[in-house]
């Protein structure tokens, strides 16, 4: 395991820098100058999907070294499979990346933009015969690799001569062969103990159009050739990438010393990996294409469109990637750490505000009638350079309809007939009465009184109610919808649990409230603004919002202390 941020260490590293086994192993090549003590690295995603919180550890490690050491980072798109990638998602990918808060300058590239120095390197290995053209079909050649326990067999079109294969390979170019009837294979070692040795696929035909590249190419070569030659085209000093590629290390080797290329050095790290939440981009698109969610970016989903539509900021993606160190060994976080790490940071910067959820009416009957008085509210008590606001009040206000019980249970200390409690901002009120729907006998608003004494909230002679309720001014507020979210699943891994890890979605992770009443300052508020709903949690202003229909997004509730206290209850009642 990593030290992580010591007060001193003994090998020189400045207190409070980032130390895991990578940055250890980047230090010590500066120390011995391999690379000329340059570091050079890249974030490689494939463009069949959007990025998700998994990828952001792998952007924040490969940008963030770069950037601690003085070296570079590339993002280069992984588009080697035409049939599966699509120029929207290189689109939304770069998007991503820059609002974590990276930069790639002029260092974009494209597999794709090596095709030609890629087939002229399969030449090479075909001239050195270390590559041949065989013409089993996909299920022949995994029928032929054998398994963990037995060794393959040769292909019987292993041994074809150098000069029959580059006539086959130039013509598998040329188009002259169906999709699926041929492929190159490196000829490396069909008992290799490991699998990814026993004569890889390096090309296979392909006759779909590339997002770049167009009809130029019939043939595409696959990962496993491709980046390795990549990275090394490109300077590449440390090529980060996930434990998943560990057996691939192997392959990636022999490619690069095999055509006496430079050779950058491949090290394996652990996924993040987050309790509650599924991440895989196959997986993604499932929810996505089944309905399951409202797209890539519905504020449930763990991608990074979708934590930003949900109001997270790119600050607290980045220190849930510090504080979830990179290390070799597979660990799961508690999603509640991602939480902790947004409501950090929102309380620093996030406006207070008054929102109701589900609006109750109150009447003080003694407060004059068409009487305004703005009241003066603190912005935020983290930043008092936010300032402070004046909110309306008057004779007609909403309250939460949970701050109201008609017969209180032990320890609830709110709004209760008979009881006194404080306005947040504005007066103490007490309740005389209640006032019924005639035909449901639903309470429909509360008849209270105030004491013009208490304006700010303090009472000459000390009295202190319990409780301290938010409210807004019922002709002022503004009508919005809140959307609720809760987690997407039910369980913490829902991969690991018998059947389909749909079977495991929440069907209450999301509830839509569309009459709740926020301050009349929050009427044009921008999309993506984030605000503390007093007393509730952190919200967002959700794209959907227009002038008309103001939408809300919950990023993440408060601790709510009360529904603690009411479980606890119940269980001891049980
Ligand atoms: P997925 O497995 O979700 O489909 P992927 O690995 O296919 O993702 P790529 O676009 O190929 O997605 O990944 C780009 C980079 O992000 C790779 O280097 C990959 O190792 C890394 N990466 C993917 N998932 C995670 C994760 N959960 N934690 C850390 N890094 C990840
Ligand atoms: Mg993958």
């Amino acid at each position: 395991m990593s030290d992580k941020t010591p007060e001193t260490r003994s090998d020189g590293v400045e207190a409070g820098a980032p130390s895991d086994f990578i940055r250890d192993i980047i230090r010590e090549d500066i120390a011995t100058g391999k690379y000329g003590g340059r570091v050079h690295t890249r974030f490689p995603p494939e463009p069949n999907g959007h990025l998700h919180i998994g990828h952001a550890r792998s952007i924040c490690l490969n940008f963030g070294v770069a950037q601690e050491f003085g070296g570079k980072c590339n993002l280069r798109f992984d588009d080697t499979n035409p049939s599966k990638e699509e120029v929207e998602y290189v689109e939304a990918i770069q998007e991503d990346v820059r609002w974590l808060g990276f930069d790639w300058d002029d260092r974009l590239s494209f597999a794709s933009d090596y095709f030609e120095q890629l087939y002229a390197f399969a030449e090479q290995l075909i001239l050195k015969g270390k590559a041949y053209v065989c013409d089993l079909s996909p299920d022949e050649v995994r029928e032929y690799r054998g398994t963990l326990t037995e060794p393959g067999r040769n292909s019987p079109y292993r041994d074809r001569s150098i000069e029959e294969n580059l006539d086959l390979f130039r013509r598998m170019r040329a188009g002259e062969f169906p999709e699926g009837s041929r492929t190159l294979r490196a000829k490396i070692d069909m008992a290799s103990p490991n699998i990814v040795m026993r004569d890889p696929v390096l090309y296979r035909i392909m006759k779909a159009p590339h997002h770049r590249t167009g009809d130029t190419w019939v043939i595409y070569p696959l990962y496993d050739f491709t980046h390795c030659l990549c990275d090394s085209l490109e300077g590449i000093t440390h090529s980060l990438c996930t434990l998943e590629f560990e057996n691939n290390r192997a392959l990636y080797d022999w490619i690069l010393d095999t055509l006496e290329l430079y050779h950058p050095q491949q090290i394996e790290f652990a996924w993040l990996l987050l309790t509650y939440t599924v991440l895989s981009k196959r997986r993604l698109r499932q929810l996505v294409e089944g309905g399951y969610v409202s797209g890539w970016d519905d504020p449930r989903m763990p991608t990074l469109a979708g934590l930003r539509r949900r109001g997270y900021t790119p600050e607290s993606i980045r220190t849930l990637c510090s504080l979830a160190n990179v290390s070799r060994a597979i660990s799961v976080v508690d999603i509640g750490l991602l939480e902790h790490c947004i409501r950090q940071d929102l309380n620093q910067r996030a406006p207070r505000v008054m929102g109701v959820l589900r609006p109750l009416k109150v009447i003080i009957d003694n407060y004059p009638e068409g009487q305004v008085e703005y009241l003066e509210a603190i912005n935020n008590p983290e930043d008092p350079s936010a300032g402070t606001r004046q909110v309306p009040f008057s004779r007609e206000l909403y309250i939460e309809q949970e701050d109201f019980r008609e017969e209180p249970p032990p320890k609830y200390y709110r709004l209760a007939p008979g009881r006194e409690v404080r306005l947040r901002y504005a007066y103490f009120i007490t309740c005389t009465g209640v006032e019924r729907d005639p035909n449901s006998g639903e309470i429909v608003a509360l008849h209270c009184t105030y004491d013009p004494a208490t304006r700010g909230g303090d009472a000459p002679d000390g009295r202190r109610p319990k409780a301290t309720l938010h409210w807004v001014s019922a002709p002022h507020a503004v009508q919005a919808e809140v959307r609720l979210y809760d987690r997407l699943y039910t369980v913490p891994d829902p991969l690991d649990r018998e059947g389909d890890f749909k079977d495991y979605l929440n069907p209450h992770s999301l509830e839509v409230l569309t009459d709740a009443r926020v301050e009349p300052g929050l009427a044009d508020a921008p999309v993506g603004a984030r605000y503390q709903f007093e007393r509730q949690g952190y919200f967002c202003v959700d794209p959907d919002s227009t002038p008309e229909r103001r939408v809300f997004n919950l990023t993440v509730p408060l601790r709510d202390t009360w529904a603690k206290i009411e479980r606890a209850q119940q269980q001891k009642g049980r």
